[in-house]
């Protein structure tokens, strides 16, 4: 194929220039004496991603899902109760994880396309007088429905109760692209990845973790093994990891801090919001729906499309890469074959958007779907422009 091929997935996200440079580097020494220079602020500066004060954040090579484990077994022992929900493919294989770990799981079966039930949440912890629930999972944004749940509305129930349950969230596809705030919401355990909000290759799992979480590491009984924080925390403290670290994509990770940090936090969360506003514009004007059931639920990173009925969205991701090279996103789990899904996170402006949302167009009437041809690019096209931003063209 002539020209770019169009990555419209949500994760692994467009390599920007910067990090990929940053990783073109001789392999190091990674106990050389001056390894904690290029690691202590690169730990420091980690932490303001996460926005957190009192907390760490661990770097392992891996990916997100050894961030669900690392969660569990660090904190967590067999027969622990946990409180869950299932809503979409992720939060679903997280709370499988937790069964395969023998957790006692009290799980909330919620309609794909809604997010965490607060209400169940609620009254789930407050008939917890004995406090039997050890900890709380959420998943921050769930990828395979397009659903942002409310994280902080979770924190004040545990305050209002007075429950001490740890909070784990999933923030794999959140982090680095939606308002995430791990010390002011209270998040104990704040799981991520390197492919997706943070512009990386896969190969890394980042895991914040609060005080309070790493007080409870003692008295869990899960063996740690290769995920533990207490020898991550040993080894970070000098500046050095327990074993070899994927130290090139750590200097990948140095350049996108430092560009997430250039654009401004609250900048890269409302770029993120209006490049998503245009593709909902753009779903609305193909007189399609959204698979997040109400606007509190939109995600700003992740847009899942259901076809119309009868049709297959296989087809519409098949056309999509076959014969104009753009990958979308497939349906998991029980929208397989319902839904296709705009990844629109990471290293994006509009007219890298607007190249996918035209991708989509040819691929849907290759599929036959029926639509007017232009429509959800001209309605992200208005979009964008009437709400035009001041353009910072600094040399790339
Ligand atoms: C991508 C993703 C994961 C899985 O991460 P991997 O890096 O593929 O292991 C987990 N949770 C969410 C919400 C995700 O989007």
């Amino acid at each position: 194929m002539i020209g770019y091929k169009t990555l419209a997935v949500p994760g692994p996200t467009n390599l920007p220039y910067e990090v990929q440079r940053a990783m073109e580097v001789p392999l190091e020494d990674h106990r050389a004496p001056d390894f904690p220079n290029f690691t202590l602020p690169l730990f420091a500066d980690l932490k303001t991603i996460f926005r957190t004060e009192t907390g760490r954040v661990f770097v392992f090579p891996g990916s997100g899902t050894g961030g669900w484990e690392a969660a569990i077994s660090n904190l967590l022992s067999a027969g622990d109760k946990v409180l869950t929900s299932s809503f979409g493919q992720f939060s679903t294989l997280w709370v499988n994880m937790c069964r395969d770990f023998e957790l006692d799981v009290q799980n909330f079966d919620v309609t794909w396309g809604e997010g965490v039930p607060l209400e169940d949440y609620h009254s789930a912890l407050s008939a917890d007088k004995a406090h039997a629930i050890k900890a709380v999972l959420v998943c921050h944004n769930e990828t395979a429905t397009g659903v942002t749940s409310d994280v902080k509305a979770v924190r004040q129930i545990l305050d209002d109760l007075g429950h001490p349950a740890l909070l784990f969230v999933d923030g794999v596809s959140s982090i680095g692209s939606l308002d995430f705030r791990m010390e002011e919401w209270g998040v104990d355990v704040a799981v991520s990845g390197s492919q997706k909000g943070f512009m990386m290759p896969t190969g890394l799992c980042i895991v914040g973790v609060s005080l309070k979480a790493l007080e409870a590491c003692s008295t869990s009984r899960f063996p740690t093994g290769y995920f533990s924080f207490q020898d991550m925390m040993k080894m970070n403290g000098q500046g050095y990891f327990p074993y070899t670290p994927a130290a090139t994509l750590l200097r990948g990770l140095r350049a996108s801090i430092d560009m997430l940090h250039s654009e401004g936090l609250a900048n890269v969360v409302s770029r993120h919001n209006r490049l998503a506003s245009g593709v909902r514009a753009a779903v609305d004007a193909w007189g399609l729906k959204n698979c997040a059931l109400a606007p509190k639920w939109h995600s700003d990173t992740v847009t899942a499309i259901f076809v119309p009925e009868k049709f297959d969205a296989n087809d519409v991701i098949s056309a999509a890469y076959h014969n104009y090279g753009v990958s979308l996103g497939g349906g998991l789990g029980k929208v397989a074959g319902k839904v296709f899904r705009i990844g629109h996170l990471g290293w994006l402006n509009e007219t890298m958007v607007l190249r996918a949302l035209g991708g989509v167009e040819m691929a849907m009437r290759d599929a036959c779907i029926p639509f007017q041809a232009g429509s959800g690019v001209g309605a992200a096209v208005e979009y964008y422009t009437d709400t035009r931003q001041p353009l910072s063209l600094a040399a790339e």
